[in-house]
């Protein structure tokens, strides 16, 4: 059983990965390699002058798993609504539980759409449905969380990144029962 399960390891995703995990919440995040963000080329992420899409992704997968989280390069064919949480299968047949399902799915939202998360149409280009969460990120699913392309935030890595942390700042504040803050003191 795992606190939090992660769909998608693109910006979105991998930034939850990295706070959740980072917090000591046992995370896995399954990604199916069929990202938008490896096709790109990054000069308006702050912070970083340069990089290439597949050095974005690599470095956030490495971020995360450095802080324990699990990565499986696998597809989920299916979500199902459990008491204590959601199960997730993926394409090689792998079954998992988890208490907290954030879907960071990009432009896929056909897993939601199986499930009844509620969608809506999307308002950013080439973007046409989207999941339909609260400001939090939760679905109409309980223990089901959105972040992302796939929830209609602006299609820009430093945005989707963003909300990815908002949402996993979100899903810990949750599990420790009181508001949840990652401050680091420098290094002397
Ligand atoms: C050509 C191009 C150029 C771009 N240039 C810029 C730019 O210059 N600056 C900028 O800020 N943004 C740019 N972007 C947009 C940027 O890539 C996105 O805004 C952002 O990175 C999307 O992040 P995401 O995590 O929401 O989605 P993605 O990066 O698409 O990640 C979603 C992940 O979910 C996985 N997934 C989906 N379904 C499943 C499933 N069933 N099982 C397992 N995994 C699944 C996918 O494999 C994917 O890796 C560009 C996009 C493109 C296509």
């Amino acid at each position: 059983m795992y606190e939090v399960a992660i769909i998608g390891a693109g910006p979105a995703g991998a930034s939850a990965a990295l706070f959740t995990a980072k917090a000591g919440k046992k995370t896995i995040v399954f990604d199916s390699d069929k990202g938008m963000t490896k096709r790109a080329w990054f000069e308006n992420f702050y912070g970083i002058m340069e990089i290439s899409g597949p050095e974005l992704v690599e470095t956030g997968i490495k971020q995360f798993q450095k802080f324990g989280a699990q990565y499986k390069e696998d597809t989920i064919v299916s979500i199902e609504k459990t008491d204590g949480g959601a199960v997730v299968t993926t394409a090689n047949g792998d079954t998992i539980e988890a208490k907290h399902l954030i879907i960071a799915s990009g432009i896929h939202t056909d897993l939601a759409e199986q499930l009844s998360i509620a969608t809506k149409a999307g308002t950013e280009p080439r973007i046409k449905t989207i999941l339909d969460v609260d400001a939090q990120g939760k679905t109409n699913v309980e223990g089901i969380w959105a972040a992302g392309t796939c929830t209609g935030v602006s299609v820009h890595a430093i945005i989707t990144a963003g909300d990815g942390a908002k949402v996993a700042i979100n899903v810990i504040s949750e599990l420790n029962g009181e508001r949840y803050v990652d401050h680091d003191m420098m290094k002397a």
